[in-house]
């Protein structure tokens, strides 16, 4: 999906220059081409589709606003919940036509690791395949393409490399994503990441640190580190910087004013991380921590390696930090043998955090996990149920945690500008929305001391501090 935001072209090495001298050398064909990226999922699948814009805009292609308007439709899918892969499909059924224009039709990410050449059969119009565990391929099959091949396809998962491009195209103006970690080795039970991902490989420090000097230098004041479990993130080279040691490196590079990192898992999170929070003013005072389920026996069955007790000592070691730390998380109701007792617990574990944002969701049975064949699946109307009650309890949570923020002042990232005259929007460093009254001319990208005058469970107001 295009981005409000406008986009900007960051060449991130020496040999970004080199490829754009290799242009006369490109087969003809390629030259001029347009493209266009169609993105669902999670942050990482929006920065590899970042990344893979570089590699197209590296080889001359021309990004363009509509798929109407591309010569290459490139789609970037998610299979996380069933309903996110069913999509998929029917969107491909509306590029059909564009295959009797001579469109190129490709479709990356999550749904392209798990259907495979599949998706060849059920969408013949479709000419690339590529799951995120091979986008280090797509040059070559981009080339394939242009020397006329009709079919291409990058499925293999058994890789030790790292998707690192010569050229990211950005489209944030302000915040720029890094992955320092690929994959995951975790195999809970409900997830298709480990499947569709390939294993965990991490970058080595020496080029994370190289591209956030490169970022600090392009502007960049916000970066946010990613990666599916962010801090299991091994430093592959000799000087095995340790997670907390790279963020506190990140949030010491010139110009970086925040730092953020997603998604933590809590068997890897420890106190050097709250530590390094506390040292380092750069690092963003936001956790966030998916729980999935507040009942221990749950957790056992969903393998999350953790316990309630575990958890709880997670949070506590981030409630005791000298900062305000915002902890945020994910959850899943209605997971196979989740008794009433058990959804208890997650409301009572829910009470103790009392979290300042949480992601929840109906339990959807995917492809290849362990959970597909355990017993006792609970009906969708009950977990309907289940998720409309721990809605409205973290709603009543929320909105007391911002009510008790009026009066107090916050520094802003000012990301957006309403239509309405003197509004403006943008995040705290805890990562709450703050939209405000400022008569200033603009403050687009600067850093505002906002005072909150109203709290609602889902964002702030307030006025500008001059
Ligand atoms: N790798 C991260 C982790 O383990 O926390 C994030 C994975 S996923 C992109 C984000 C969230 O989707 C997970 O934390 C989980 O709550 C949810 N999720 C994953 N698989 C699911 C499934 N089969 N059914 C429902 N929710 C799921």
């Amino acid at each position: 999906m295009t981005h409000p935001f406008d986009v900007r072209l960051e060449a991130l090495t020496a040999g970004a220059r080199s490829s754009s001298c290799e242009q006369t050398q490109r087969p003809r064909s390629a030259a001029g081409r347009t493209f266009f990226i169609e993105t669902f999922g999670c942050q990482m699948n929006d920065h590899d589709s970042e990344k893979v814009a570089g590699v197209l805009l590296a080889r001359g292609y021309r990004p363009v606003d509509s798929p109407d308007a591309a010569q290459v439709i490139f789609y970037n899918t998610c299979s996380i919940r069933e309903k996110a892969a069913q999509k998929v499909f029917s969107r491909l059924g509306q590029f059909k036509a564009g295959q009797d224009a001579g469109k190129v039709i490709g479709v990356l990410g999550c749904v392209a690791q798990q259907e495979g050449e599949e998706i060849f059969e059920r969408a013949p119009w479709v000419s690339l395949v590529c799951g995120s565990a091979s986008y280090r391929k797509l040059p070559e099959l981009l080339a394939q393409i242009e020397e006329g091949k009709r079919r291409v396809t990058g499925l293999d998962t058994d890789t030790d490399e790292t998707f690192e491009t010569e050229v990211t195209r950005r489209d944030h103006p302000f915040r720029a994503y890094l992955t320092i970690i690929e994959g995951c080795d975790k195999k809970c039970a409900f997830c298709v990441v480990p499947y569709t991902r390939g294993p965990e490989r991490s970058r080595s420090s020496a080029s994370v640190l190289d591209e956030v000097r490169r970022l600090g230098d392009l502007g960049y004041s916000e970066v946010q580190l990613l990666g599916q479990t962010v801090n299991s993130y091994r430093d592959p080279s000799p000087r095995r910087v340790s997670f907390a040691e790279l963020l506190d490196a990140v949030g010491r590079v010139p110009g970086i004013r925040r730092v953020r990192f997603t998604t933590s898992h809590p068997r890897d999170f420890g106190a050097d991380i709250v530590q390094a929070m506390d040292a380092n003013p750069a690092l963003a005072e936001h956790v966030h921590l998916p729980v999935q389920s507040g009942s221990t026996r749950v957790l056992r069955a969903m393998q999350r390696t953790y316990t309630r007790e575990g958890y709880l000592e997670k949070i506590a070691l981030i409630r005791n930090a000298r900062r305000s730390i915002g902890i945020t998380t994910d959850i899943i109701v209605g997971f196979p043998g989740e008794t009433e007792a058990d959804f208890e617990e997650t409301l009572s574990l829910m009470d103790t955090v009392q979290y300042d944002g949480a992601f929840s969701f109906k339990y959807s049975p995917r492809p290849n996990t362990p959970a597909l064949h355990l017993d006792d699946p609970i009906p969708e109307e009950e977990k309907g149920r289940r998720l409309a009650i721990l809605q409205e309890r973290q709603r009543q949570i929320q909105t007391r945690r911002n009510e008790a923020l009026v009066g107090q002042v916050f520094e802003v990232l000012v990301e957006g500008k309403s239509r309405r005259e003197n509004q403006w929007a943008g995040h705290t460093s805890s990562n709450r929305v703050l939209n405000f009254s400022s008569p200033a001319e603009n403050l687009l990208g600067e850093y505002a001391q906002v005072r909150v005058t109203r709290a609602g469970p889902n964002s702030l107001v307030g006025e500008h501090v001059t």
